[in-house]
This record gives structure tokens, C-alpha cells and sequence, in this order.
């Protein structure tokens, strides 16, 4: 469940991202009723199996169950505004009524490793931009310098606005500022693009390299949607 507006006494008109339509928009009533199943599933976050009645663009729910509610975000000030961060994401990248599979999947994966604790927020959050993006048709080259072709640099730098990477020498005629990475860094975007599903996470860097990280992976975010994000500013005042 990304999104919700309140729609008449007890209804809720809810934008979902499904496995099998992709994102779509959704009447969810009684969605406003306290105890209410569809109430328990329209929540914010929630990964839950809606039945539905109409069909392309008209879709009803009255019927939902809770599959995995994240309890561990819901009880974190912090990583709820995370969480939600990823949600405005997926809502700005994901188009409606196309198949998405693999951005669900990457989101449930996401918010279990946050919930869990498993990987901490600042790491969760870089493999989720740069995953998210690559998979909606934003993947960063970052393989090789992107003017020279080196690939084993030192020192080398990303691009946010052209998505790609330069070596040192190559790094002032990139377009717009760049953001300087290192060698653990690299290795991590690069792993991030190209490991198989539910493996992207995998992977430990120092604390300044992820700080490097996850400056470049938010920026490219922000740079290639072209749009700055109410949740993240407000994720970074309460962090
Ligand atoms: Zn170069």
C-alpha cells in the first residue's frame, strides 16, 4: 500500500502496487472502519492480498487480508518516514497498470531488512535507490569510466546527472557536480546493479564509504526524477 486519501464516510481511494497489474489505484470500502480487515490492510506499508472487482482503471476492493503488516517499522518513528520515503519513490517511478514484480519485490525485501534490523537505514535505503532506478529504467553505468573506459580506478567519481562514473582524470568534464566515491563505494554500486534479486542487499563497507554511497545513490534519486521528496527531508529530521 503506498498511498492513501480519504474518499467519502468510510472509504479510502488507495494506490497499490500489485503482482499482477502493477501499480493501480483502488475504492477501498469501509477502509475508515475501526476493526475493519480493510482497515488493518489499507494501512500505510502494508503488504496484504485485496480483492478486487471492476477491471483496467476501476478497480473496487471490500474484501483484504494482512499478509505482513512490518510491525518493526510501526514502531519506529524514523524508519516509518523511511519506509514512507520508499513508498513516494515507488509511486514516482512505477507507472500505472504496468507490470512492476521485481520493484515489489525489491520493496518488500527492503522494508523486511529495515523492520528486522537486519541491515541498518543509510544501507537499506542506497541499495534501494540505486536498485529501484535500475530497475525502472535508470541504471547507472558504472562498470567503466564513462569517457575512458578504465575500469580498475582510483579515486573515482559519480555523476549523478549523466549516471555515470569517471576516473579521476576524466572526472572534470562530467556533467553537473559529481560525487566522489572510492574503491569500496564502486564495488558496492556495482554489486547493487547487477547482483540477482534478494542478493543486492549483501554486501559490508566501511562507514565512510557508505557515506559516500549513499550520498551518490540519493542524489541520482533526486537528479534523475528531477523532483526533491517531502518524506526524505522529513526522515532526515527525525533519523
Ligand atoms: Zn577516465
Amino acid at each position: 500500500m503506498l498511498r492513501a486519501v480519504r474518499y467519502k464516510e468510510a472509504d479510502r481511494i488507495l494506490t497499490l502496487l500489485t503482482e499482477d497489474q502493477g501499480k493501480i489505484t483502488v475504492k477501498a470500502r469501509g477502509a475508515l472502519r475501526k476493526g475493519s480487515k480493510m482497515a488493518a490492510a489499507s494501512q500505510d506499508l502494508c503488504w496484504a492480498e485485496f480483492t478486487l472487482f471492476g477491471n483496467r482503471g476501476k478497480w473496487t476492493a471490500d474484501e483484504a487480508s494482512t499478509l505482513e503488516q512490518f510491525l518493526g517499522l510501526r514502531e519506529d518513528l524514523s524508519q516509518l518516514a523511511l519506509g514512507a520515503y520508499f513508498a513516494e519513490l515507488l509511486d514516482t517511478v512505477c507507472p500505472e497498470e504496468q507490470l512492476a514484480r521485481p520493484a515489489l519485490q525489491l520493496a518488500l525485501n527492503a522494508l523486511y531488512a529495515l523492520s528486522r534490523g537486519i541491515y541498518t537505514p543509510e544501507h537499506v535505503k542506497a541499495v534501494f535507490e540505486l536498485r529501484l532506478l535500475s530497475l525502472e529504467g535508470f541504471q547507472p553505468e558504472a562498470e567503466a569510466c564513462g569517457v575512458c573506459g578504465k575500469v580498475d580506478m582510483d579515486g573515482p567519481m559519480f555523476s549523478p546527472a549523466s549516471g555515470m562514473v569517471h576516473c579521476a582524470g576524466c572526472a572534470p568534464g562530467a556533467e553537473g557536480p559529481s560525487v566522489a566515491l572510492d574503491r569500496e563505494s564502486l564495488a558496492a554500486m556495482r554489486h547493487i546493479i547487477a547482483a540477482p534479486p534478494k542478493k543486492e542487499f549483501s554486501f559490508a563497507i566501511p562507514d565512510d564509504s557508505m557515506e559516500r554511497l549513499g550520498r551518490a545513490a540519493e542524489l541520482f534519486a533526486r537528479v534523475q526524477l528531477d523532483r526533491s521528496f517531502y518524506s526524505l527531508d522529513y526522515w532526515k529530521s527525525v533519523k
